[in-house]
């Protein structure tokens, strides 16, 4: 099993770098120039190919179980303050594993594990009273909840004007609309109204139909 896992992935590394343009890597290795910097949770579901496969020097991908921002202040200050990107999106999503854990009995699990999810047990124990781990539903107002705790930390530290933190929602299971698989834009810089959002100067370049889909909140 473990060698057909590195031969796929190796032979899978082939097939890419045989898709990507060669101008590609001509660019890149001058350096990387993301816009983007990113937190996502480690969940293999969210891939950084969710924003297109040719995403590669457009953003820097931060991962860690949770999305959150506190275990990872090091590596964010790099991705804003060195490489200037100007949007920090953190970006949740449904059924995750880290934000059920958080709200389980995790006891058994290894110091590095709790440490990680002591953060979203603290967090988010005031509101997890009554949620059924079972429901995609319930879980998923636990995950929104939890990227308007990490956009509150990381609007106290990255204010710098034109910088601009979004909170969003990767929707597997349809929580937040019609269709798995779209991000879900939950909240810019500590703004939660679904229509001061959908009327963010951020969003002014979005189609209206578009936005009345993106935007949206449990
Ligand atoms: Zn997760």
């Amino acid at each position: 099993m473990p060698k057909e896992v590195i031969k796929k992935a190796i032979e899978k590394n082939f097939d890419y770098h045989e898709s990507v343009d060669s101008e590609v890597w001509d660019t890149i290795q001058g350096g990387q120039q993301p816009k983007i910097t990113l937190i996502t949770c480690s969940d293999s579901r969210v891939s950084g190919h969710i924003f297109g496969k040719d995403m590669i020097n457009h953003v820097f991908h931060i991962r860690n179980i949770g999305n959150q921002i506190e275990n990872n202040f090091g590596s964010v200050d790099y991705g804003i303050n060195h490489l200037h990107t100007p949007i920090l999106l953190i970006l949740g999503h449904t059924d995750c594993g880290a934000v059920k854990a958080s709200q389980s009995d995790f006891s058994g699990e290894s110091d590095e594990i709790k440490k990680e999810l002591y953060p979203l047990y603290f967090n988010l124990r005031l509101v997890s009273k009554n949620t059924d781990m079972g429901s995609h539903a319930d879980v998923t107002k636990l995950v929104q909840e939890n990227v308007d705790l990490q956009v509150k930390d990381a609007i106290k530290r990255y204010t710098t004007e034109g910088q601009y933190v979004v909170g969003a929602i990767f929707d597997i299971h349809s929580q937040l609309g019609d269709k798995p698989g779209r991000v879900i834009i939950t909240n810019i810089n500590g703004e939660t109204d679904i229509e001061e959002l959908k009327e963010h100067p951020l969003l002014s370049d979005l189609e209206s139909s578009m936005k009345s889909v993106v935007v949206n909140r449990v």
